[in-house]
């Protein structure tokens, strides 16, 4: 069979400082540049990607493929109609130009709002089936973070989500994804049912390293093994997306149409069911960094601080200051932070070179309200090209491309500064700037949930620090003006009041 694969991914923070244009996707970064064409098949090599799974899995089945376009941007505000419109655009004219498929698949986000169009995926997946008719099997792999739309369940024959957050099981999904197009290549035909959920689920207590979440998403494999049921997918919705249809979900797909309303049902349940284990806790930037020195002082093994609310993997800009000033204030030993988005700062400290002081203000460029840069005497500790290959189990083989990095020096706190943004979730990320994060007392990274698969293993202990920043973990402090009414905005907690005008 003749099978045509792309992609189209962006996490859409509606409330973030800054917007995804064209380039943004063009360059990338921690994940590949936009690529076009068979070299969407170079990109995708040994990568822990959705689309390569697929591709590998689709391949060991004898499938020819037609390569479209795959294309990811790190999570910011808006996709710019001008980004949305070329790169939709040219999957469409490829996919036009491919002539007769048997089937699509798409490896997207779920969360991607536009200037124009508060569901990028149903958007796109609108002008997708305009163009093929309502035939053709059309399979999407999404994040565990997507805002699934009805549109998209409609749209598409079949939508499949990571389990994992950190999501370790990116190339596992797609070749779900691929076990659900053969179903549908062989003719079989699949019923669809959409659950959402009344209440909105913090980015930090999603993930399936802890409780609740981790028994619901281990109870997956079960309920989709139930007789006339294909596939079930949870996914936790992206809360910083001001959209009517933002929100966890649930889809189900099979054979039965009754079987899969009641596996649906039932998955629906059972989470609302765990609705208040999704309150999570978190301390203040104080409190965490004097928890993290007391624990420190006796560990051998370093205290991981998330320092959630600058998560460039959520649309921040990874350049808040607010943690590292802290762990400067209360002189906290042995500590390291990263990394901080600063191409100025980057490009100061490779001027100066290794070994020499610089008088900068470093971070809080991109005008947060109430946000400075953090003015000091910086000693340039080590400098990177910022060209290196990951390691992790979360970013596995992607070769990073983050520019000019250095290890920066502030009243005894390490700070890793990078020229591009990137949610610290590797640990390589700060081997390449001569940190060995094992070695250090403190490690303060960037990043809500995702660091978990390769710093979780050597943390005595994890602490999620609530500095000030654009993604806040209580999402009362957000101004929805689009979401729906009748959503509790925290697990257990009041409720939308619906759009505002
Ligand atoms: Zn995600």
């Amino acid at each position: 069979m003749k099978i045509a694969v792309g992609g189209f991914q962006h996490e859409t923070n509606t409330f973030a400082p800054s917007k995804a244009d064209f380039t943004a996707f063009a360059r990338g970064g921690a994940w590949p540049a936009l690529s076009r064409g068979d070299a969407v098949f170079e990109a995708m090599a040994g990568v822990n990607l959705p689309c390569a799974g697929f591709i590998d899995e689709a391949r060991s089945q004898g499938h020819q493929l037609v390569p479209l376009s795959w294309a990811a941007a790190t999570p910011s505000a808006h996709v710019t109609e001008d980004a949305f419109e070329r790169i939709a655009g040219q999957i469409l004219e490829d996919l036009k130009a491919a002539g007769g498929v048997d089937g699509l698949y798409l490896d997207l986000h779920g969360a991607m709002v536009t200037e124009r169009h508060q569901d990028g995926e149903g958007e796109l997946l609108r002008r997708v089936r305009d163009l093929v008719g309502p035939d053709l099997p059309v399979v999407v792999s999404l994040d565990l973070h997507a805002n699934v739309t009805p549109a998209m369940v409609e749209l598409s024959d079949a939508l499949v989500a990571y389990r994992t957050y950190p999501h370790v099981d990116m190339a596992m999904t797609g070749a779900r994804a691929f076990g659900l197009m053969a179903t549908l290549l062989a003719g079989r035909r699949l019923a669809k049912a959409r659950r959402a959920l009344p209440f909105l689920i913090p980015l930090t207590s999603g993930c399936s390293l802890i409780e609740p979440a981790q028994a619901l998403y281990d109870s997956l494999g079960e309920r989709e093994s139930l007789p006339g049921v294909a596939s079930l997918s949870f996914s936790a919705g992206f809360s910083p997306a001001d959209i009517w249809h933002c929100g966890p979900t649930v889809v189900a797909y099979g054979e039965d149409p009754a079987a899969t309303e009641r596996a649906a049902d039932e998955l629906a349940q059972a989470i609302l069911e765990q609705e208040a284990g999704f309150a999570g806790t978190i301390m203040s930037a104080k409190d965490a960094v004097a928890h993290a020195i007391q624990v420190g002082a006796r560990a051998r093994r370093p205290v991981v601080l998330a320092d959630t609310q600058d998560n460039p993997g959520a649309g921040g800009n990874g350049d808040t200051v607010g943690l590292l000033a802290e762990l400067v204030r209360q002189k906290a030993p042995r500590a390291v932070i990263g990394l901080i988005f600063d191409p100025k700062a980057a490009e100061q400290a490779h001027a100066a070179g290794e070994g020499a002081e610089i008088e900068i203000g470093l971070g809080s460029h991109s005008g947060l309200p109430g946000h400075e840069p953090l003015r000091g005497s910086y000693r340039v500790k080590k400098l990177g090209s910022g060209r290196f290959e990951c390691t992790g189990p979360f970013y596995r083989g992607a070769r990073m491309e983050l520019g000019p990095m250095a290890l920066l020096e502030l009243g005894g706190v390490e700070v890793g500064v990078a020229s591009k943004k990137a949610q610290l979730a590797d640990r390589e990320m700060l081997r390449h700037i001569g940190v060995d994060p094992e070695e250090r007392g403190i490690v303060a990274v960037k990043s809500s949930v995702h660091f978990r698969a390769d710093f979780q293993p050597i943390a005595e202990q994890v602490v999620v620090a609530a500095a000030p920043g654009p993604n806040p973990v209580d999402h009362l402090q957000l101004d929805y003006r689009n979401l729906r009414g009748g959503v509790r905005l925290m697990p257990m907690g009041p409720l939308s009041a619906g759009p505002k005008t």
